[in-house]
């Protein structure tokens, strides 16, 4: 077995995550390798799935230009592993507003029963980095980077797995994972390796 892992490649963070996924796959010692995808046809081949951080409107109209989310849809539904990072996160969302702009309408994938505010952490100069923790999934103190991060205002069904302060910054629910804060750009790759493991999980049962 040998694990396919992907990193959507419309816009954002891409060989931040693949670099990190890579070093995960080597430190985990697994069979593996980690593709850029950007097409319905590589989606369907993965075990594992990184939607970047980046700009959620970007990266949604841009996969509505192929089948790209229906098709990220339906791997989530067979239990396919997917991380959403901050805009990633709110692509993962059932419903997102920002303030200033209000609504835009923009594509989600609605595989997290959250409602996000985009933007609500301020803008790039505002970015800051905090020691979070994230016992639940067994990493007891992560650097978290947060750039013009989202803010989970309703967490709906989903598991709260970090809290900064007690705004809750990272949710899960099966295996989809969404963060408000940057992974990829730490050397702290537990949480790649975390999602690493559980893309072997799923290949192995399929
Ligand atoms: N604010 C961005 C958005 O709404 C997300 C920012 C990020 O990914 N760092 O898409």
């Amino acid at each position: 077995m040998s694990v396919n892992m992907g990193v959507l490649s419309i816009q954002g963070d891409i060989d931040e995550n693949l670099l990190a996924t890579t070093f995960a796959i080597k430190e985990l010692e697994v069979a593996g390798t980690v593709y850029d995808v950007n097409t319905s046809d590589d989606i369907a081949d993965l075990d594992g799935l990184i939607i970047p951080g980046g700009e959620s409107t970007t990266i949604g109209y841009m996969s509505k230009l192929d089948d790209i989310l229906d098709v990220i849809q339906s791997k989530i539904s067979v239990g396919m592993p997917v991380l959403g990072i901050c805009a990633g996160l709110i692509m993962l969302s059932s419903s997102t507003a920002d303030s200033v702009v209000g609504k835009t309408g923009q594509p989600l994938l609605g595989a997290l029963d959250i409602d996000v505010e985009r933007n609500a952490f301020g803008n790039q100069s505002m970015s800051f980095q905090s020691n979070i923790s994230m016992k639940a999934i067994g990493i007891s103190k992560f650097p978290g980077i947060f750039i013009r991060a989202p803010l989970i205002k309703d967490i709906g069904s989903t598991q709260v797995i970090a809290k900064l302060g007690d705004m809750p910054v990272a949710v899960k629910t099966g295996n989809v994972i969404g963060t408000s804060f940057h992974p990829e750009l730490t050397y702290d790759i537990s949480i790649h390796k975390y999602l690493v493991g559980l893309a072997v999980d799923f290949a192995n049962d399929k």
